[in-house]
């Protein structure tokens, strides 16, 4: 049975672990670095990320979540998670671990449609049709470098992406019985050590090699619409 660790700092990584059990994986919570030990992928759910990033510093788990990329076992960031997985963040910048390389831009629906569920468009991977998102104050991933392969839109905009064994999703799929994004990240597990070529294992040429969070020097934006 795959161990499949869940980050849980803050948010709603309770319904993250009954997603997993669905699936047949035996969900192991993450609160030091020794619980990444013998794991086959980690989730990082959603919530705040701000919280959850003051958590990654307080139990020192920056650098052990990236040797944990590092090492090819898969990742999935969902909402919160995935921007804690980008390369930067905007509006209201919060630290990252830089392991997508993506910009994730906060609460970039604005304040009036800040929660809706909407089906993935047509143009989708196969395997995705008819998956049901739901977003809650989700983020949208801009600047998608040319090695992020975009899964899943709705409306246009990518909302789960996979780059190498890092999985980012803007949507929620732990809110919904579908298991099909979970299955994917199970699959991922299973298909790596060979397939892994996003990245240097070495640690001496990724982002993974920088010493605690990454900053953006970025300011804030105010939202998706103003940096359209
Ligand atoms: N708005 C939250 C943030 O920016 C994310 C919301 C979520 O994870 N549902 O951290």
């Amino acid at each position: 049975m795959a161990r499949i660790g869940v980050l849980s700092i803050q948010g709603d990584y309770e319904r993250h672990e009954q997603a997993l059990e669905r699936i047949g994986a035996f969900p192991v919570r993450v609160l030091r670095a020794a619980d990444l030990a013998g794991l086959d992928a980690l989730v990082l759910p959603g919530g705040e990320s701000t919280t959850i990033a003051k958590g990654l510093t307080r139990l020192s788990l920056w650098d052990p979540i990236r040797e944990f990329a590092a090492s090819g076992r898969p990742l999935m960031g969902t909402c919160a998670g995935a921007i804690l997985l980008a390369r930067e963040s905007e509006n209201h910048p919060v630290p990252t671990l830089a392991l997508l390389d993506a910009r994730a831009v906060r609460n970039a629906y604005g304040t009036q449609v800040d929660s809706f569920a909407a089906p993935a468009d047509p143009d989708s991977a196969p395997g995705f049709a008819g998956l049901r998102c739901v977003f809650i104050r989700a983020p949208v991933l801009t600047d998608l470098g040319s090695s992020v392969e975009t899964l899943v839109k709705v409306e246009g905009r990518p909302v789960l992406v996979r780059q190498g064994n890092v999985l980012a999703c803007t949507f929620h799929p732990e809110l919904t019985e579908d298991t099909r994004v979970h299955r994917l990240l199970l699959s991922t597990s299973r298909e790596e050590g060979s397939s892994w070529t996003g990245r240097s294992t070495s640690g001496t040429s990724t982002p993974t090699s920088s010493p605690g969070p990454s900053t953006t020097s970025r300011a804030p934006t105010g939202g998706f619409g103003r940096t359209a």
